[in-house]
This record gives structure tokens, C-alpha cells and sequence, in this order.
């Protein structure tokens, strides 16, 4: 490409930009015009439809050269495009996004980490290891509810895991769940001396905390094991009376049977448990 065709592309290109900003008229020095029509002349090549554009710039030239600004032959860019860059996006990632454990988890840790440093009754000053009650929190299919721990489970910070815990694996296994399937926790989080009876007083004390749980995890059922149970839970007594019968706890179904140590020391009281177990069965399948 020669230099008139150059100068030809660039006045082009202006005119068709000034055209597109509504322009109808362009102001050009008279010595431009004349090197253009000299240019355009020689240049045989030049496309017909330039050479009228340019030949127009000659009748709208009527301003006197001195005040006419100069031609600026580089290739104009429009006026108020955008220059900068757009604002930066965000970079970091929102703040509450969850990092490591989930919320539920994370509230009924709070929970054990209070049950350990409690002191609202006598029952720490004896034990070893609280037991604060585990299994799954995501809305298990059940809750079982016995009333504190004995030796095994004030040494191992965990509930239901001596005999009587063993037995207690074996009817939930019975009923079709693991152990990690089902929440298990006791009314009191820690061992009663000797494995005594907790007193009511002892057990209201520690019962918020049950409560607590209760809420965060939402069984769909809670079965309460035992006699002290039911008084702690229902305020009733004569679990060989009132077992088999629906009760609610916090809004929640609730299921009365016997203890598994109860079951251990009357093997024939099994039967009747499991006809309680099979009415919560029953619930869950309907
Ligand atoms: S049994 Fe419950 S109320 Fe009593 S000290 Fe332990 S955690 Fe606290």
C-alpha cells in the first residue's frame, strides 16, 4: 500500500466515524485539501465513492484557514469509550461460608463443652470423664434416653458401652439401624457414686442440657429407657405400667420400655421390650 492509499484508508475511516456520531459537516485546513485533490488525483486507484467523499470536503469548506484546526490523520478513536478497567471484582470469599464442622455439630460440641466444665451439681465432684451422649445429629430415626452413666461409660466418656450398652447395640441392630444411625444420650452427664439412682434435683439440673440436644438433633422418635428415665423425662413413674404407651417429650413422640440392665437381670421382660421397639418400628415404615 502506497502513501496515498494510506491517506485515502485514513480519511475514510474518519469520515465514516464522524458520520456515525451525526456529523454532516467537516472542517479541513485548505492546504490539506489541496495535497488530497492532488493526491486523489494521481490516484488512479482510488475507489469512485473516496474520491466523492473527498471532493464533498472542498464545499464545506468555509471557514477561513487560520481558524480551522489541523486534520489529524491518525485514526480517531471514539470520545468517551471507557478507558479504565472495570472495578475489580471480589477476590475473597464471603466470610461466613462454613469451614470446617457443620453448625449442629459444631452447637452440640458447645454442649459437651459445657456439660465438662459444669458444676451445677454434686455428681461432678464424683465422676471421671462427662458423658455428654453421641451418635447421629442430623434428625436420627431415634433418640434413646437412659439416665446416667455407669463405670464403663464414666471411664470412656461415652454412653451405654458396658453390658447393658452391649445388650442395647443388640436392639438397635434389631430394629434395622448402627449404632451411628441413632442418637444415644443419658438425662444426667455424669456418674452418679456407686451407680446409685439419680435424685430428681440432681436430674433437673441436668436436663436442659438434654433438652438442648433434643432440639438440635430432631429425632423423628425417642424411646426412654427405664424406669428413672421416665420420671426424668414425663415426671412418671412405673415403667412396667406405662411401657408400650405413646408419650411426647419436647414435642417429639416418645416411646417407654424398660432399661437394658433391667433386661439383663429379667431376661423375660426382653419379649415385651421388643413389642414396644416394633410399635416405634411400626411409626417409622408408616
Ligand atoms: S450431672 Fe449434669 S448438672 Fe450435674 S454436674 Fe454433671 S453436667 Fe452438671
Amino acid at each position: 500500500m502506497n502513501d496515498i492509499d494510506q491517506i485515502i484508508d485514513q480519511v475514510s475511516d474518519y469520515l465514516r466515524y464522524k458520520a456515525e456520531c451525526g456529523e454532516r459537516v467537516v472542517e479541513v485546513e485548505r492546504e490539506a485539501l489541496v495535497a488530497l485533490r492532488a493526491g486523489v488525483g494521481a490516484a488512479v486507484a482510488a475507489p469512485t465513492h473516496l474520491k466523492s467523499q473527498i471532493s464533498n470536503l472542498t464545499e464545506s469548506n468555509s471557514v477561513p484557514p487560520s481558524t480551522l484546526p489541523p486534520l489529524n490523520t491518525s485514526t480517531p478513536r471514539p470520545p468517551d469509550l471507557p478507558t479504565s478497567r472495570p472495578p475489580d471484582l471480589p477476590t475473597s470469599r464471603p466470610p461466613d461460608l462454613p469451614t470446617s464442622r457443620p453448625p449442629d455439630l459444631q452447637t452440640l460440641a458447645a454442649i459437651a463443652a459445657e456439660c465438662e466444665a459444669c458444676r451445677a451439681c454434686g455428681l461432678v465432684d464424683g465422676r471421671n470423664k462427662v458423658v455428654p451422649g453421641q451418635g447421629c445429629a442430623d434428625s436420627p430415626p431415634i433418640m434413646f434416653i437412659g439416665e446416667a452413666p455407669g463405670a464403663d461409660e464414666d471411664a470412656q466418656g461415652l454412653a451405654f458401652v458396658g453390658r447393658a450398652g452391649q445388650l442395647l447395640t443388640k436392639m438397635i441392630a434389631a430394629m434395622g439401624y448402627t449404632r451411628d444411625e441413632v442418637f444415644i444420650a443419658n438425662i444426667c452427664k455424669c456418674r452418679p457414686p456407686g451407680n446409685r439412682t439419680p435424685t430428681p434435683q440432681e436430674m433437673a439440673a441436668c436436663i436442659p442440657f438434654l433438652k438442648r440436644q433434643v432440639a438440635i438433633v430432631r429425632p423423628r422418635f425417642i424411646v426412654a429407657l427405664g424406669n428413672t428415665a421416665i420420671l426424668g423425662l414425663l415426671g412418671e413413674t412405673g415403667i412396667l405400667r406405662i411401657h408400650g404407651k405413646w408419650r411426647q417429650f419436647e414435642g417429639i413422640p416418645l416411646m417407654p420400655t424398660m432399661h437394658p440392665a433391667y433386661l439383663l437381670r429379667n431376661p423375660s421382660a426382653k419379649r415385651a421390650c421388643w413389642e414396644d421397639l416394633k410399635l416405634v418400628m411400626a411409626k417409622l415404615k408408616g
